[in-house]
Parts: C-alpha cells; sequence; structure tokens
C-alpha cells in the first residue's frame, strides 16, 4: 500500500486512513497500537511555544531545546521499541537505512512533519557512525531531531547525539552521531496514558475510507510534507502525546509549577491568533466537534456567558492546552481577559473555570 495515495472520496491519504483511528472518547490512537495516542494539532504554535517558554521562565533556548529533543526522543525510542518487531536491528541492517528512511519520509508527508530526504551515512557499509538526514519545512525542529536520535538509537542500540544547523530559511541539515555507549531496558521506558472513560463521540465517516468527514476540511499537500486547514491557512501535523508529556514533565521537574501556567499562557496567545470569533462562538456542540476531530478529548460540558466559562472533558490529551484554549476562547466570545482555575478529577476528568480577570 502507498501511504501517500489520497481518498478519492476526501482527500485524505491512506497512511492516516488505515493507521489512525477517530475513537468515540474523544481521542485519535495508532490502530497497531492502541497506547499510541495523538493530537492533530496546529503546529506553528509549537516552535513558538519552545521560544516563548524561554521568555516566560527565564532560561535559554538552547535549554529548552535541550530538553525538548531528549524528552522527544525518549518517547520516541518507547514507542519505536512497542510497535517495531522483534530483532529491529537485524531488519535495519537487512533493508539498510536508505529502505527506513524512504518508509520514514513517507509518514512524515502524511503527518505533516515536512519533507525529509536521506543525506547519507558514514561509513557508506556496515554499522553506521553518523547519518545525515535534510528537512525542509520542519513541523518543529526540536521534535523532529528528537524523533530523529531516538529512531536511530532504537536501530543501533546506542545512544547518539543529534545536531543540526540550516542550510537556508526552509531547509536544515540534521545529523546523528553514535556513541559507543549501549541502550539499557531502562531507557525504553515510559509511562503511557490510556484514556480512561469510553464515550458517544460520533463522526460522519467517509464512505470510502471510514476517515471523520470534517477532515475535508483539511488539505494535505504530499510533496512538501504541510497540512493546512483550507479555510484559515493554519498548518497542522499529529503529535504523540507522550512526547509532548514528557517535554512538559521534564520542564516542570527542572523548573516547578509554574511552567504549567506558562503553558496556559502560550496557549491562550496561540487561540487569539488561530481561532476565528465564529468558531469560539460556535458553542457546545461546534467546540465538541473541533476538540475530537483534534484528539484533545471529549467535552461533556460547556456554559459560556459574560460572567465566565466553565467546561467539563474527559480524557483531556494536555490539559494545559485545553485551558489555554478555554481562556481564548472566552476572550473572543466576551471580549474580556479572563483567568483560570483547573484541576483533574479522581476519574481524570478535567474541570476548567474561566473568570473575567
Ligand atoms: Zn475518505
Amino acid at each position: 500500500m502507498k501511504i501517500t495515495r489520497t481518498c478519492g472520496e476526501c482527500g485524505v491519504p491512506m497512511g492516516i486512513a488505515r493507521n489512525l483511528a477517530w475513537n468515540p472518547d474523544g481521542t485519535i490512537t495508532q490502530r497497531k497500537d492502541p497506547l499510541h495516542r495523538l493530537i492533530f494539532f496546529e503546529s506553528e504554535n509549537l516552535d513558538r511555544l519552545w521560544g516563548r517558554l524561554s521568555e516566560i521562565l527565564g532560561v535559554t533556548g538552547e535549554h529548552i531545546r535541550e530538553v525538548v529533543v531528549e524528552s522527544k526522543s525518549r518517547a520516541t525510542r518507547a514507542f519505536l521499541r512497542r510497535t517495531l518487531p522483534w530483532g529491529v536491528e537485524l531488519i535495519a541492517r537487512v533493508i539498510g537505512y536508505r529502505s527506513m528512511m524512504s518508509a520514514i519520509e513517507s509518514q512524515g508527508l502524511v503527518m505533516g512533519y515536512g519533507k525529509i530526504t536521506l543525506g547519507g551515512q558514514y561509513p557508506r557499509r556496515g554499522r553506521p557512525e553518523r547519518v545525515t538526514v535534510y528537512i525542509e519545512d520542519p513541523y518543529s525542529l526540536p521534535f523532529f531531531c528528537g524523533d530523529f536520535k531516538g529512531a536511530a538509537e532504537v536501530l543501533e542500540r546506542r545512544w547518539a547525539k543529534v545536531t543540526e544547523q540550516p542550510l537556508d530559511s526552509r531547509r536544515h541539515q540534521v545529523d546523528v552521531t553514535l556513541g559507543e555507549e549501549r541502550l539499557g531496558e531502562e531507557s525504553f521506558i515510559l509511562r503511557e496514558e490510556r484514556a480512561e472513560k469510553p464515550g458517544d463521540m460520533r463522526f460522519d465517516p467517509c464512505p470510502r475510507c471510514g476517515t471523520p468527514l470534517e477532515l475535508r476540511r483539511f488539505s494535505w499537500d504530499l510533496v512538501s510534507g504541510v497540512i493546512r486547514e483550507a479555510r484559515s491557512g493554519r498548518r497542522l501535523a499529529f503529535f504523540g502525546t507522550a512526547g509532548m508529556r514528557a517535554v512538559f514533565e521534564e520542564l516542570t521537574h527542572e523548573l516547578g509549577e509554574r511552567v504549567s501556567d506558562a503553558i496556559i499562557e502560550v496557549e491562550r496567545e496561540n487561540a487569539l491568533a488561530a481561532l476565528s470569533a465564529e468558531e469560539a462562538a460556535s458553542g457546545y456542540e461546534g467546540l465538541r466537534m473541533m476538540a475530537a476531530v483534534r484528539g484533545l478529548g471529549l467535552l461533556t460540558a460547556l456554559e459560556i456567558d459574560q460572567s465566565g466559562l466553565r467546561l467539563r472533558m474527559s480524557n483531556p490529551a494536555i490539559p494545559e492546552y485545553i485551558v489555554g484554549l478555554a481562556l481564548g476562547v472566552f476572550e473572543l466570545v466576551t471580549g474580556k481577559r479572563g483567568s483560570q482555575r483547573w484541576r483533574l478529577e479522581p476519574d481524570g476528568d478535567l474541570i476548567a473555570e474561566v473568570t473575567p480577570a
């Protein structure tokens, strides 16, 4: 199956239709690995998020980048270890990096990561010491570096270092250099959170490929690996939530609880920049659909008026994102700046409240 072939009815690539499931509980998961949860989210926010976090938290951009690359590579190792067949080292040896990379390249195109091409490996035969790839229009350069580092580490079972340099305004060269030290079993462990609550979300399926018809609002450019919402032009990509959580948890571990408020603030800004007033005012049904198509979780209650916004969501993907979105929605609907309070219930539900600031 060519995963970059698209559905003649809705335009969604077969690599998406066959591999991802939009579930009634408001989640998107990998069909072969239901533990792997993803969100389909505005990706231009992401590099902006790293930049703003460094400003708000007062740490260097370089440090944020290191944390992002390390945490993302850890999530990628855990994911690949679960999904790749046993003996992957042997497979890599037999089919070679070139075939591996061609699979990664098509994957990148359908997931919205940009255009990835293999630059070469050194030495040309045998165990590589260094592998080079080029990426054009990356969805997030630190995320891509983390993914590539994690993939090389799983294939070679050795720790790797990753460096990148810009070639021009769109293209980057990324080099992975493999070390001598072998990976231990503990380097593959990552806590995954399975969605706990069943849900009743219903999507109208495309009659041909079965994905939600809502996805017709997005257009896939499979030459450049860029997905955009057709009306607004906003760029989106699919992200594993475990990778994002790993990044946020590491930053919180290092810098304290203020990380959570910083993420909420940046997502508020992103929501204001990205959402139209019409989308913000689309009410319970509109926002419930919008959240579920993005795999953010299942909205089960929402009230908005001038006095505030109250919401409840089952299986929230990244609570800070949803709280930031809630602040943005409140501000767009009422014209007032809000302040937020939120908590997770024992059953995992997110309760968030916004009141005028
Ligand atoms: Zn279709």
